[in-house]
């Protein structure tokens, strides 16, 4: 018999010999297939993983992983053999602007004195007025790659890029939805696709500027968006809401959005409280502070993710967490951009729960947004390991046990945990890295975070299928070819 338990609101079970339910074999084939009534059809491997040291809510364990059709665990077989490695469950990226990894480093000149996120943002307005469907997905394609290389195993796809650049709506409106969509599926990474309400140009309700036109809707346009993405949504899809910011969407339609949505379980995300001007502009025109406002006037729970949060009073910390919203944190955009610092030691003794995204990917690596997370907070503090506390003194582990938690809230999907019934997503660690000679189980975590910059991602599954050997994705060489010809092409227009 196995052994299981619930640990930290987890599930989890141990199983001597592999179970997997519901599946078929192909006829001739050693792979299990699914198709439910939607169509949808996933091929999952009927092989167990090899043996690994899997970091489960338990505890680090020798483990074999099974996965089912539908890319979750099935069942965890204990082993003796020896292992071949630490595997860790794959980390959520939950902010993510797909196209703006074009654009990295190209906005490190300066153009003003004061150069600022509104200055960066002129750049980004520039940029995205030369794409389109197919330069959209060579782009995500690439950075959906880089992702799965760097030890992120699903992506929150922020999505406002909507029509064409004069706002005509393409002949699919859904066109630029679908490209991510497609980008995601081939490259093998776990979506929650959110597509956005952007509706006007400032709190005071000014129209769209010219150059923003192809991120607008009405909010019966984008229900319809919504209906039509909601179903294609199957085990590697999921998709959400998301309201840009309050300045971008007039303060009677977040009710009326919330009415239509009902009160189903998806996740809704919404950029707050990122800049000064932001909550000062809230302030004057709403009468109270971004968060302070949607806490006031939106049912903000478990479902919500507030993206960077910043710039927060003492009574809006506790009112986010009192919430169980997540916040969306993204250390090296916040840093480039300038944003500020957020009161993470405040947040957690709340009891608040954050996730972390890569944002405009100046960074695509979760080792990199973990520790200047910590850093920025160390600098601010002067003092070491801010997160960590007496009842669990690694920094390492409080930090990425966030990261798969708030993950999982923010994307909307069972996964940031090894554990049946759980996304069977993980990435193994290089076991020659000497960052890890002679670790020991409670170091590896720390270890990982904060020895070196090579890093030490060398496998990475997705729903139980192997995407990235060797720290390389399996068509890092096609896609990279693709991704370079679009930046030569788009990057040489006016
Ligand atoms: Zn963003």
């Amino acid at each position: 018999m196995g052994s299981e338990g619930v640990q930290d609101g987890v599930s989890w079970r141990l199983c001597p010999s592999a179970v997997s339910a519901n599946e078929t074999h192909a006829p001739g084939s050693d792979v299990a297939v699914r198709t439910d009534r939607i169509g949808w059809s996933i091929m999952a491997p009927m092989n167990p993983s090899p043996a690994l040291r899997f970091l489960t809510p338990a505890g680090w364990r020798d483990l074999h992983c099974h996965a089912d059709a539908n890319g979750h665990i099935a069942s965890l077989q204990t082993t003796t053999e020896p292992v071949a490695g630490y595997a860790l469950p794959g980390i959520p990226n939950t902010h993510s602007h797909a196209f703006q990894r074009a654009m990295a480093g190209l906005a490190e000149h300066q153009t003003d004195p004061a150069d600022s996120f509104w200055t960066w943002r002129e750049l980004m307005y520039r940029f995205a007025g030369k794409l389109d469907p197919d330069s959209q997905y060579a782009i995500a394609s690439q950075l959906y790659a880089e992702m799965l290389e760097a030890g992120y195993t699903s992506v929150c796809e922020f999505h406002y890029l909507h029509h064409q650049p004069d706002g005509r709506p393409y002949d699919d409106p859904a066109a630029m939805s679908q490209s991510l969509i497609a980008a995601a599926s081939d490259v093998g990474i776990r979506m929650t696709l959110l597509p956005v309400l952007y509706m006007t140009a400032s709190f005071d309700g000014r129209e769209l500027e010219p150059r923003q036109r192809r991120f607008g809707h009405t909010l019966d346009a984008y229900l319809a968006l919504l209906q039509n993405l909601r179903r294609k949504e199957n085990p590697m899809l999921r998709v959400g809401a998301a309201l840009h910011s309050l300045r971008a969407v007039p303060q009677s339609v977040v009710p009326a959005l919330l009415d239509a949505m009902g009160g189903e379980d998806f996740p809704i995300h919404i950029h707050i409280a990122e800049q000064v001007a932001e909550v000062e502009q809230c302030l004057s025109l709403r009468g109270a502070r971004p968060v302070r406002w949607l806490l006031d006037n939106a049912p903000v729970d478990a479902r919500w993710t507030l993206v960077h949060a910043t710039h927060l009073s003492g009574g809006e910390v506790h009112g986010i967490a009192a919430s169980g919203a997540t916040v969306a944190l993204c250390p090296t955009t916040e840093g480039n951009l300038g944003d500020g610092l957020f009161p993470l030691r405040d947040f957690l003794d709340a009891g608040g729960r954050f996730s972390i995204g890569s944002d405009s990917h100046v960074s695509v690596s979760p080792v990199e947004e973990l520790r200047w997370l910590e850093y920025g907070q160390r600098l601010h503090a002067r003092r070491r390991n801010i997160v960590a506390t007496s009842r669990q003194p690694s920094t390492a582990t409080v930090l990425l046990e966030q990261a798969w938690k708030g993950g999982a809230a923010s994307a909307g999907t069972a996964s940031g945990a090894i554990a049946v019934d759980h996304a069977a997503d993980w990435i193994s660690l290089d076991p020659t890295a000497p960052a890890l000679a002679g670790v020991r189980d409670e170091d590896v975590l720390d270890r990982f975070l904060f020895a070196g910059n090579r890093p030490l991602v060398d496998q990475v599954h997705v729903a139980g299928t192997c995407r990235v050997e060797g720290g390389r994705h399996r068509q890092h060489d096609t896609i990279a070819h693709r991704y370079r010809n679009t930046l030569q092409h788009l990057l040489s227009k006016t």
